[in-house]
């Protein structure tokens, strides 16, 4: 069931254009139908996928158009990938996506069939997960039934954070949100980033660092997503702040900024994912908005 959704999200960030004149596929963003990759077929059993640099630093990408492949192509014929068993081989194997390079398509990922053990890309976001979820939750009936997000395909940098800190946003999100931010200025209303993208490692990382605090982890999970089921992965959410008021507090929708949101926001295609008695399980949470087509 979970994968069912997981499934449905990752239909609705990337999708293939098979191209007219070969049998090649093109691999689109759904948000901005910028070509992410192309995957080229070597023959009727194995194909190479070729992504752009700035997606290839996200593995995570290609791992959602690997998945994407395994929808496409489960019922045609069964293409498994040519996966490596261990953790450290995976690792290794996603670290070819990371050098840059000068050319475009030099990523060669041939995949055969039969080749491998039953593992494929989807199942190993899943144990990724689990994973990064072990060291939080025990039993396997604690885990959320909840949404899962992908990672974002596309990142961009945007302002820094009322921390200072570096943010990324998907760029149809970050176009949205400036124009949203002037749209509030003009209204001397000011907006501010709290958080934008957040990986899974972040995610996590989150949790540690309230856990070390002392805080239990019913409690963090009121407020915290585990890694994995953030709507922040997407690079499309943004927790909102403006001067003088409470941050991640439910009091900031007292405030003029979410007044300013509420009535605004969604001309921007920016949507509040966690209103008062929503059944996400995730409390309320004025300050988290998401840009959504
Ligand atoms: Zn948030």
């Amino acid at each position: 069931m979970i994968w069912d959704m997981f499934n449905y999200q990752l239909k609705n960030r990337i999708y293939l254009q098979e191209s007219t004149t070969t049998h090649n596929y093109h691999i689109l963003d759904n948000l901005d139908d910028a070509k992410l990759g192309i995957i080229k077929f070597n023959g009727a059993n194995n194909f190479t996928i070729a992504v752009d640099p700035i997606v290839r630093k996200r593995y995570i990408a290609t791992e959602a158009m690997i998945q994407l492949l395994n929808i496409k192509f489960a019922s045609m014929t069964k293409l498994f990938c040519q996966f490596p068993s261990s953790n450290q081989q995976a690792i290794n194997l996603f670290k070819l996506f990371a050098p840059a390079t000068k050319h475009k398509d030099i990523t060669k990922f041939i995949f055969h069939k039969h080749t491998y053990n039953n593992i494929s890309w989807r199942d190993f976001y899943l144990t990724r997960i689990k994973q990064f979820n072990r060291c939080f939750i025990r039993e396997p009936s604690q885990e959320p039934q909840q949404q899962l997000y992908c990672e974002s395909c596309q990142l961009t940098a945007a302002e820094t954070d009322i921390f200072n800190r570096n943010t990324l946003l998907h760029p149809v999100a970050k176009r949205a949100w400036q124009q949203m931010q002037a749209a509030a200025l003009n209204d001397k209303i000011i907006l501010q980033i709290i958080s934008a993208y957040r990986s899974l490692d972040y995610q996590k990382q989150l949790i540690s660092h309230k856990l070390a605090k002392g805080l239990l982890i019913e409690e963090i999970l009121r407020v915290n997503t585990l890694p994995g089921f953030s709507e922040h992965h997407t690079g499309c959410a943004i927790d909102i702040g403006s001067p003088k008021h409470p941050v991640l507090e439910s009091e900031f929708d007292q405030s003029p900024a979410f007044s300013w949101l509420n009535k605004n926001a969604k001309k921007f295609n920016f949507y509040l994912s966690y209103p008062k008695h929503n059944n996400t399980g995730i409390t309320y949470e004025p300050w988290h908005w998401c840009y959504q087509l």
